[in-house]
């Protein structure tokens, strides 16, 4: 559903340099002829979100999913997904208003987390992550496509996305996936491996496809926290979790074929 309204959202943060940023981004918007709106309208032709990554990662989640594109403005501390820094406000709208840039898909992650009575449905940009509650282990078995792999005993296991494989996946030792590969990443957390418990050390990738399934051993299944992008779910008597590689995507603008890997490298090293 992309639908040249000339209508832009602009979701941006609260504090005084976004706000700023927000302001001269809508004057400029509005002599070029386009209806900038702060009130999120979902027949808008572009979403310009200002911030960090965790405004990106909210703008997304507030506004469930949608299928307008985003292009993002940094004024957060990494910005990872942000496209723009502030000063290049001209050069975007001049070439946007040329149809001069390229857009990017994010692939997404699904989790169906069933406890005994329901079933639970979450979305996560960067990664779904199963951890203990009160810092206990957690010992999970863990199935690819129904056959299965391994009990894992640790601190959690983090399910990313390519793109989400820059944030918490990379802290805990994952590798960097380039964000066109249809794929979804197992990184374990702290990974027991002794004579009374052998997990994983590394991460594996599973193709795009695939279920990747996570039981709870029974004890332990009233202690198990799901974390999506960062924000905290609690069920009670979790039985299983199924994650997929989401059908919803996200898309997002961008304005350099090699913008990918020098933004990688600026940002990371
Ligand atoms: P936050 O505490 O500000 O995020 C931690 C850092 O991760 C921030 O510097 C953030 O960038 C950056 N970040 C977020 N997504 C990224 C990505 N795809 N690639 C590279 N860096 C990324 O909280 P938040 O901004 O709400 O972000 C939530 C994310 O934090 C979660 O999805 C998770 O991936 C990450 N996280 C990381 C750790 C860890 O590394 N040990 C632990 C918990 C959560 P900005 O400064 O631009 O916001
Ligand atoms: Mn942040």
């Amino acid at each position: 559903m992309m639908v040249d309204s000339k209508i832009i959202n602009i979701i941006s943060n609260r504090n005084y340099e976004s706000r700023k940023t927000a302001e001269i981004l809508s004057h400029k918007l509005v002599s070029n002829g386009y209806k900038p709106t702060l009130k999120y309208d979902p027949k808008a032709e572009l979403n310009i979100c200002i911030g960090g990554d965790g405004a990106f990662l909210r703008a997304i989640h507030r506004n469930a999913f949608p299928d307008i594109p985003f292009v993002g403005i940094n004024t957060g501390h990494l910005g990872f997904f942000q496209e723009l820094k502030p000063k290049e406000i001209d050069t975007f709208i001049r070439r946007y208003m040329a149809n001069d840039y390229n857009t990017d898909t994010l692939f997404l992650v699904d989790a169906k987390v069933c406890t005994r009575t329901k079933c639970f449905y979450l979305t996560g940009i960067n990664e779904i992550a199963i951890k203990g509650i009160k810092s206990k282990v957690v010992h999970l078995d863990v199935l690819i496509d129904n056959n299965h792999l391994e009990k894992y005993s640790g601190d959690g296991l983090i399910i990313s996305t390519p793109a989400g494989s820059t944030a918490y996946n990379f802290s805990a030792g994952g590798s960097i996936v380039y964000p066109s590969i249809a794929m979804l990443q197992i990184t374990p957390l702290a990974p027991i491996s002794s004579s009374a418990y052998r997990s994983l050390l590394n991460s594996i990738i599973v193709p795009g496809e695939s279920v990747i399934s996570i039981k709870p051993e029974y004890r332990y299944e009233n202690s198990i926290l799901v974390l999506n992008d960062g924000m905290e779910f609690r069920y009670d008597d979790i039985t299983q979790i199924d994650l997929t590689m989401s059908d919803k995507k996200i898309y997002k603008l961008s304005f350099n074929k090699e913008s990918y890997w020098n933004n990688l490298k600026t940002k990371f090293l």
